[in-house]
């Protein structure tokens, strides 16, 4: 049980090179580096990513999800990092996730949002609580998917 629980939710547009090869290393990179701080700092969570934007969730202690929140505000690979939600909760979410992700296709955003397929993934169109859901059941579907 961790005392003091928060649960972060927030978008961002992506800055990182739209060419596949680098996008894939930076993506990989936030990842690598995101596990190993999170299992450290006792933070869970999702990260949802399109070439266009992120949007994460991040949950844990008050103290470690502020101070990582202000590392990822100033990381370069994004910008015009919009907070939607950042509020105590009873419980996780994502407790076995250090950082799930989930590369999101247009298709998978019209099914879980009600978001026309054609018209994109833009996260600035949803709220905090509905990107919260959208995580949550697309991580719970890929631990389905490899149980
Ligand atoms: P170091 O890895 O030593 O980095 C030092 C500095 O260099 C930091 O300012 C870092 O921002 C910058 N930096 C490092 N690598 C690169 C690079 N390839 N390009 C540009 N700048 C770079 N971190 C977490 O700990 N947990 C998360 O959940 C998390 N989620 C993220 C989600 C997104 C969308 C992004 C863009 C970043 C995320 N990060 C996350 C990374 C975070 O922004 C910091 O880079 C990281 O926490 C810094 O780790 P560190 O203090 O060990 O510093």
């Amino acid at each position: 049980m961790t005392a003091n629980l928060h649960r972060l939710v927030y978008y961002s547009r992506n800055h990182v090179s739209a060419d596949a090869a680098s996008f894939k290393a930076a993506v990989d990179d936030i990842l690598a580096k995101s596990r190993i701080n999170n299992a450290r700092d006792d933070i869970t969570g999702a990260l949802l990513f399109n070439s266009g934007c992120f949007a994460q969730v991040l949950e844990g202690p008050l103290e470690t999800v502020e101070a990582t929140f202000e590392r990822i505000q100033q990381d370069e690979r994004h910008g015009e990092v919009s907070l939607l939600a950042f509020d105590p909760v009873p419980h996780r979410s994502f407790p076995d996730w250090a950082m799930g992700f989930i590369g999101l296709s247009d298709a998978d955003a019209a099914r879980f949002s009600g978001i026309a397929a054609s018209s994109g993934f833009d996260p600035s169109r949803l709220s905090g609580q509905e990107i919260h859901r959208l995580l949550r059941d697309l991580t719970l579907e890929e631990e389905q998917a490899h149980a």
